[in-house]
C-alpha cells in the first residue's frame, strides 16, 4: 500500500501572517489534500523571547478565514524541549558537537581579523574557534561560561559519508558544510530551529515537506541530523517566494500587509483563496 502523504504548515508567532504565509500554507495544505493526505499545525515558538501568545492567536483565526483545516491537535515546539535535549545528548555521544563560547562580537572579530572568511548562505562561517579548544580548557569553562554546542560538520560528515536529500523527484548531493559548524543548541535556548524542525518533522510522520525556497539551504543540514539521528528523510518540495507586483520579497519587515489587516479591510478570502491558488498552478509549471 503507498504510504500515505503527510504536509505540514510550521510558521513562528513571532508577527502576523502576510499573504507569502498564506500562499505557504495552502501549498503545504493542497499537496496533502490533492493525496487523500494529512495536513498538520506546527507552531515553532522555541524563541521564547520573540514568539506571543497574540501571533499564536492570530495563526489560527487566519488560517481559518483562509478556509483551512488541519488534522491533529496542533503540536507547539515550546513544549517539546525534552525532546530535543535527548537527541542533543545522542549527538553528544556521538561525539559530533562542541560546546561554543563565542559571543557574537567575538566571531564578528575574528572574522574581521581573518581578513578572509569563507561565506555561506547565512554569511560568514563560524571560524571554528572553539573546535580547538583541548579538553581541559573546555573542562574548565563548561560549568560556569555560557555556551552554545555547534555541529562539527566535518566529524559527522565522516560517521554519516555522502549524503542526498530529495527535492521533489530530484536527488540532490547534501553539501551542510556550506553553513559551516551551525549551532545545534543557543545558549539562551538549549535547543534551534535546525535541530528541533528535524525532530518534529520526523516525530509528526511528516512525509513531505512544502516551504519556502528561502529554506532549500538549510536542508543540507537538516539531511545530515537525519542521517546522525537514523530519522526517516522526508521529500522536500521548496516553492518560489511570492513576490509583490514590483518582484521585491513578500515579507512583514517590508511592509506585507497582514491578511488580519486584509480581512479588516474586508477581502473576501475565497477570492484570494482562487488567486493563490491560480499562482501556486502557475509556479508549479515553471518549476
Ligand atoms: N518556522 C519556520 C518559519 O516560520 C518555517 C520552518 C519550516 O517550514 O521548516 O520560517
Amino acid at each position: 500500500m503507498a504510504q500515505i502523504v503527510i504536509s505540514r504548515f510550521a510558521p513562528s508567532p513571532t508577527g502576523r501572517l502576510h499573504l507569502g504565509h498564506a500562499y505557504s500554507a495552502l501549498a503545504a495544505h493542497d499537496f496533502a489534500r490533492e493525496r487523500g493526505g494529512r495536513f498538520l499545525l506546527r507552531i515553532e515558538d522555541i524563541d521564547t523571547t520573540r514568539s506571543r501568545p497574540e501571533h499564536v492567536a492570530g495563526i489560527f483565526e487566519d488560517l481559518a478565514w483562509l478556509g483551512l483545516t488541519w488534522d491533529e491537535p496542533p503540536v507547539f515546539q515550546s513544549q517539546r524541549m525534552p525532546l530535543y535535549e535527548r537527541a542533543l545528548a545522542d549527538l553528544k555521544a556521538l561525539g559530533v558537537l562542541y560546546p561554543c563560547f563565542c559571543t557574537r562580537a567575538d566571531i564578528a572579530a575574528e572574522v574581521a581579523a581573518s581578513g578572509f572568511a569563507p561565506h555561506g548562505p547565512d554569511g560568514p562561517l563560524y571560524p571554528g574557534t572553539c573546535r580547538h579548544l583541548t579538553p581541559d580548557e573546555r573542562a574548565a569553562r563548561i560549568g560556569s561560561d555560557a555556551h552554545s554546542w555547534r555541529l562539527d560538520v566535518d566529524a559527522a560528515l565522516k560517521i554519516t559519508g555522502p549524503l542526498v536529500w530529495h527535492e521533489g523527484d530530484r536527488a540532490i548531493d547534501a553539501t551542510p558544510q556550506v553553513h559551516g559548524d551551525v549551532v545545534l543548541a543557543r545558549k539562551d535556548l538549549g535547543t534551534s530551529y535546525h535541530l528541533s524542525v528535524t525532530i518534529d518533522d520526523a516525530a509528526q510522520g511528516i512525509t513531505d515537506i512544502v516551504r519556502g525556497v528561502d529554506l532549500f539551504d538549510a536542508t543540507h543540514v537538516h539531511c545530515l541530523l537525519q542521517a546522525l539521528l537514523n530519522l526517516p528523510a522526508p521529500r522536500y518540495h521548496h516553492h518560489p517566494l511570492l513576490t509583490a507586483p514590483d518582484g521585491s520579497r513578500l515579507a512583514k519587515r517590508h511592509g506585507a500587509p497582514s491578511l488580519a489587516s486584509m480581512r479588516a479591510e474586508g477581502v473576501d478570502p475565497a477570492t484570494l483563496v482562487a488567486e493563490l491558488r491560480t499562482r501556486r498552478a502557475a509556479d508549479r509549471s515553471i518549476t
